[in-house]
């Protein structure tokens, strides 16, 4: 039986959230701690290509893909088919009990992906997190050093060692202390706010490194190639080669945390490619199952090899759903030419941005590549962030049946990561009512100074 596929149109038949997601929403903050609070004002009911439907019979645009994930959409015919027939087959033997062929599959297509030269192996986990842990664990096994380095604005997950790493205190890390030992945190590139060249925010970077930890102590840089809840912060040109060839003269090791970035996201595979370096170990995950729950490590045979037998792993990591789904997306995204579809959407946001800049000086920087695009938002004199203004931007427009994320070390930043399969023309309708949204806000500023 084949399900009529769900109208790529927004519709409000009630307004958000209506009734049932009233009702579900009491149910929700009696069973579950406010500490995990969704920001959409609607349960879903269903969601495909571009539209989430909700409980209450409302479409809204999707311009967030559940935080980069659902890449070739939530429900794309060819992973709801390749999933259904794997659970048919077995949903899990457990990888290290007894293993099966469709994860060395994935390993294969990963090595063909990522650019990273020479043989690659893979190790297969749950999440982005997880992933980071295993990248530090074969970083630290391969270099037998211990320090790693991250930079300001970074993310890389809400774990234990991986909180350590993530740069922003609230809400991420906040009360949960104290960390892991030997996490040191150094200067990046953000081009906007500190106006630094490549070359030179690069010598800043490796001066901190130098002075701080030493190379002899430091076993890995890790830096996402765009920093994502950062607020999509792409460092200047030159900035990432210069870091990575440092790394490569001093015997530290290089981890790309490309799991927001990954998987045509950007407009290539991974957005290493697009700043032109090559990583030792990348660490991957959202985009890469079409929603189902997988990770990857990825990195030189070598490095991967140095780690004893039976040291990676874990009782979920590449459990056979996934990877089934995983093969699927990465089908998709080559079928559909997916990457060409992310330029597209990029050309898309930003000229609408750029419009809109043109009368609003509050736009201070439209950046991003690909269907990974940010616009933050700042007082046209000092710079000053307007997270308000963001908040609330991100509020109405939910509201309205757009959902939308913000991000932003400074909260100041509304973040696009639309599904990359998603209509134009519904992509641009998304955009509209947050920039008539942003418009309003403006002449309700203009009224309170004429007042
Ligand atoms: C989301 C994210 C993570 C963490 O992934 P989870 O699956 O939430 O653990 C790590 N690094 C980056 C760059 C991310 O965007």
């Amino acid at each position: 039986m084949t399900r009529e596929p769900l109208e790529q149109s927004r519709k409000l038949v009630t307004e958000l959230p209506g009734p049932k997601a009233r009702q579900l929403r009491e149910q929700l903050e009696t069973y579950v701690p406010k500490a995990v609070s969704p920001s959409t004002p609607a349960f879903v009911a269903r969601a495909e290509g571009g539209i989430v439907e909700d409980v209450d019979g409302n479409r809204l645009i999707d311009l967030g893909a559940g935080i980069a994930v659902t890449t070739v959409g939530a429900s794309h015919p060819k992973v709801v088919e390749a999933v259904k027939a794997q659970v048919e087959d077995f949903t899990h033997t457990c990888f290290m009990v007894t293993p099966y062929e469709s994860y060395a599959q994935l390993a294969q297509k990963l090595d063909e992906i990522v650019p990273i030269s020479g043989q690659t192996r893979t190790v297969l986990l749950n999440s982005g997190a997880e992933a980071v842990e295993n990248a530090v664990k074969v970083a630290r096994a391969y270099t037998g050093k211990q320090a790693i380095a991250a930079f300001d604005n970074a993310y890389h997950g809400r774990t234990t060692l991986t909180m350590g790493l993530t740069a922003k205190n609230m809400p991420y890390k906040d009360s949960f202390g104290p960390f892991a030992s030997e996490l040191y945190r150094v200067p990046g590139s953000y081009p906007f706010r500190d106006g630094l060249p490549g070359e030179e925010a690069a010598a800043r970077t490796i001066e901190a490194l130098e002075i701080q930890i030493g190379a002899n102590n430091l076993a890995a840089v890790i830096m996402e190639p765009i920093q994502g809840e950062g607020g999509f912060i792409e460092p200047a040109v030159g900035f990432l080669a210069k870091v990575v060839d440092w790394c490569n003269a001093n015997g530290v090791l290089f981890i790309a945390d490309e799991v927001q970035t990954g998987f045509v996201r950007t407009g290539t595979w991974f957005a290493s490619e697009a700043q032109g370096i090559e990583p030792d170990l990348i660490t991957m995950a959202k985009g890469i199952a079409g929603g189902m729950p997988l990770s990857a490590v990825t990195g030189r045979a070598e490095l991967m090899d140095s780690v004893h037998a039976g040291g990676l792993g874990g009782t979920y990591g590449g459990n056979p759903v996934a990877v089934a789904a995983g093969l699927a997306s990465i089908a998709v995204m080559e079928e559909e030419n997916l990457a060409a579809k992310a330029l597209r959407i990029e050309e898309i946001i930003t000229e609408h941005f750029a419009a809109v800049q043109q009368d609003d000086a509050r736009v201070g920087e439209i950046r991003g590549r690909g269907a990974m695009m940010a616009v933050e938002f700042v007082d046209p004199e000092t710079k000053a962030p307007l997270a308000d203004l963001v908040n609330e931007v991100a509020v109405a427009a939910r509201k309205q049946g757009v959902i939308t994320l913000t991000a932003g070390t400074y909260g100041n930043v509304l973040r696009f990561l639309p599904p990359v399969v998603i209509g134009e023309d519904l992509l641009k309708e998304g955009l509209s009512v947050i920039t008539d949204i942003l418009a309003e806000t403006r002449t309700q500023n203009r009224q309170t100074i004429d007042a």
